[in-house]
């Protein structure tokens, strides 16, 4: 399994980045971009997207998702003065300290590890896209605008933002993906063991860009643990695992176009009771689960 890139990690985990204050997080991006010439683009809302390679006639990029903003509004001050994190490894786990106490405070692996993962991914595929959202954690504000005219150059989406092993299988009440889909994928999650199937997450992009965009999607675990607190750290063989996982669905799925199919679940689960048969949750049942805690709001 390829390492993880230390320098691009260290990087992104140092910065500081709340929801709506997302610059040190985003230029590190850029930075990454430039020194790959990679064709980067921002939509009206200031939401990053960088390209690699040409498509030609009839294909369609697959679009590797994160979002840049974090919860640890202790890292406030930092931003104002452009301060870093103090990122330091131990027995392979990454923890980030506060430079002005010393203390420990929360990496933001949720989900400054998938914006990592998604750059190291497009680093090793001849094609491909990435898409960095801001304001996740403030309730999708940044995927709520996502250029759609960007954004249906993708023919699948796959957005790292969950904990552990986990795959979603809807969020927000959404579902993310045919069983079609999944079925040309579960060997591989099996092989990474990316098993871990969770019904209902609360919210992340992913859910956005499903009803947006007319294809297929996934949400995969990032390798981060405890998060939104300040305890929050980062496994590196679990985000590296995450890396290896999703270059083998891009080897998989390569450069096509996959149609989420509403009406094909809906057979499916007629004929054959598959998981597809699971009803979509309701609006209430989604909004009773307990929500993560988001301070000042
Ligand atoms: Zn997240």
């Amino acid at each position: 399994m390829t390492k993880l890139n230390m320098k691009l990690a260290e990087s992104i985990f140092s910065a500081p980045s709340l929801s709506k204050k997302e610059a040190l997080v985003l230029n590190a991006i850029r930075k990454f971009s430039d020194e790959n010439n990679w064709h980067l683009l921002m939509d009206a809302y200031g939401n990053m997207y960088v390209q690699k390679g040409q498509l030609e006639r009839g294909e369609k990029f697959p679009v590797l998702v994160a979002h840049v903003d974090t919860v640890h509004y202790d890292h406030s001050g930092l931003i104002e003065t452009g301060g870093r994190l103090d990122i330091q490894e131990e027995n392979g786990i990454l923890r980030a300290y506060h430079p002005d106490t010393g203390m420990q405070t929360g990496i933001g692996g949720d989900d400054k590890a998938g914006v990592i993962i998604a750059l190291e991914v497009l680093s090793k595929i001849d094609k491909g896209m990435c898409a960095f959202f801001r304001a996740e954690e403030i309730g999708c504000i940044g995927s709520r605008q996502l250029d759609t005219d960007i954004m249906a150059q993708g023919g699948y989406a796959i957005q790292f933002d969950a904990p552990g092993n986990e795959v979603s299988e809807y969020v927000d009440g959404v579902k993310l993906y045919n069983s079609t889909f999944l079925d040309l994928i579960a060997p591989t999650l099996e092989k990474f063991e990316m098993t871990d199937f969770v019904k209902y997450n609360p919210f992340t992009d992913i859910a956005r860009i499903r009803e947006r965009l007319d294809y297929n999607t996934l949400n995969m675990g990032a390798g981060y643990h405890n998060y939104h607190s300040s305890t929050e750290y980062v496994v590196i063989n679990e985000m590296e695992k995450a890396i290896a996982c999703a270059l083998e669905i891009v080897q998989v799925l390569g450069s096509q176009h996959y149609p989420f199919d509403e009406l094909e679940d809906d057979l499916n689960s007629d004929a054959l009771g598959s998981r597809a048969a699971e009803p979509t949750p309701d609006a209430d049942a989604v909004a009773a689960r307990p929500l993560f805690p988001i301070p000042g709001l």
